[in-house]
C-alpha cells in the first residue's frame, strides 16, 4: 500500500475547540482533497476484503458517506446510507444516541438491506461510540450479517470501542 498510516495521519488537521471548547476536532478535508491520501484512506479501510466479500457498505450521515461510498465502489458492493432523522423518504427504523457534542436520531430504510447480507459499516471517526452503536442497532434490526465496523480515526481515550461489544472493530489512525 503506497500511502502509510503516517502519511494519512499527517493529512488530518486538528482544530482545537471546534465546534465547542474542549473538543479537538479531527478535520479530514485535507485527506479528501488529496487524490493520493483519499485513495490511501480507502485502500486501508477496505484492506481486509476483496470484491465479492462484502454485499453492502453502510455509511453514516454525513462524513461517513464519503468514505463508505468510495469503499463500496472499491469492493464492488452496494452503498446504503444511515441518515439523520427526517431525511429518508420511505419507511424507516430509527435509533437515538448521544454524541461527543449534542444528541441525534439516525434512520435507515426498512427495506435497505436484505436479511443476511454481508455488511461493512464505515465511518470517519469513532469517538464515544454512540453513533456507531445506533447504526449497529439499526443494522441488527435488519438482521444483516455484520462483518466489521471500520473507522478511519479512533479516539481511543473515549473508549467508544467498549460500547461496540462483540462487533469486530478496526480503525486506521488512533489518538
Ligand atoms: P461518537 O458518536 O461520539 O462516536 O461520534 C462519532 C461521530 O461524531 C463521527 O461520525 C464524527 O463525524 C463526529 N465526531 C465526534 N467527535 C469528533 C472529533 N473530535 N472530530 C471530528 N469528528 C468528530
Amino acid at each position: 500500500m503506497s500511502v502509510s498510516i503516517q502519511d494519512l495521519t499527517e493529512g488530518i488537521r486538528n482544530i482545537p475547540d471546534f465546534p465547542k471548547p474542549g473538543i479537538q476536532f479531527k478535520d479530514i478535508t485535507p485527506v479528501l482533497a488529496s487524490p493520493k491520501l483519499f485513495q490511501g484512506a480507502i485502500d486501508h479501510l477496505t484492506a481486509p476484503f476483496q470484491p465479492g466479500d462484502i454485499d453492502v457498505v453502510v455509511g453514516v450521515d454525513a462524513r461517513g458517506f464519503i468514505f463508505a461510498a468510495a469503499a463500496a465502489l472499491h469492493l464492488k458492493a452496494g452503498f446504503v446510507p444511515v441518515r439523520k432523522q427526517g431525511k429518508l423518504p420511505y419507511d424507516t427504523h430509527e435509533e437515538s444516541y448521544d454524541l461527543e457534542y449534542g444528541s441525534n436520531t439516525l434512520a435507515i430504510h426498512t427495506d435497505a438491506i436484505a436479511k443476511g447480507s454481508r455488511t461493512l459499516l464505515v465511518d470517519d471517526l469513532l469517538a464515544t461510540g454512540g453513533t456507531a452503536v445506533a447504526a449497529l442497532n439499526l443494522l441488527s434490526r435488519l438482521e444483516v450479517q455484520l462483518v466489521e465496523a471500520a473507522f478511519l480515526i479512533e479516539l481511543e481515550f473515549l473508549k467508544g470501542r467498549d460500547l461496540l461489544g462483540n462487533t469486530p472493530t478496526r480503525s486506521i489512525i488512533t489518538y
